[in-house]
């Protein structure tokens, strides 16, 4: 077996539709981002990556690369998923958290859970998505952006 974590955080920014999990906010403000800024999906492609020791995202898909502009990141998170496949290993479970004061979340989550199930082609009780706020601390507590954790476990096939 074999574990991982995630982290990423993005930016509010005025302009751009909002991608989480996989799942667009229609009239919400979105994230700034070279791809489409979902910081749920980048922080489980995080955790993948770790718990198969291939480094990190920006490796596998840097954010200079014209070929990621505007990236829709389900399609990275199933590249992720194919590497991990190809070395050996399935997905056991993913588990994440979202921090954001807004939009509220909860009602997203299972949309969410079955656009990352999906990507990964796993069952939707594989995986588990959690909202939270920050209690309005700090700058995700102003609003000044959304942040993910996430957690994966592989094991050898
Ligand atoms: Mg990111």
């Amino acid at each position: 077996m074999r574990i991982g974590i995630g982290y990423d955080i993005h930016r509010y920014a005025e302009g751009r539709p909002l991608v989480l999990g996989g799942v667009h906010f229609p009239e919400e403000t979105g994230l700034s981002g070279h791809s489409d800024a979902d910081a749920v999906l980048h922080a489980i492609i995080d955790a993948l990556l770790g718990a198969a020791g291939l480094g990190d995202i920006g490796r596998h898909f840097p954010p200079d690369d014209p070929a990621y502009a505007g990236a829709d990141s389900r399609v990275l998170l199933r590249r992720a998923q194919e590497m991990i496949s190809e070395m050996g290993y399935r997905v056991e479970n993913v588990d994440v958290t979202v921090i954001a004061e807004r939009p509220r979340l909860a009602p997203y989550i299972p949309q969410m859970v079955l656009a990352i199930a999906q990507a990964l082609s796993l069952e939707p009780d594989c995986v588990n998505v959690k909202a939270t706020t920050n209690e309005g601390i700090g700058a995700i507590g102003r609003g000044e952006g959304i942040a993910a954790t996430a957690v994966a476990l592989l094991t050898e096939r």
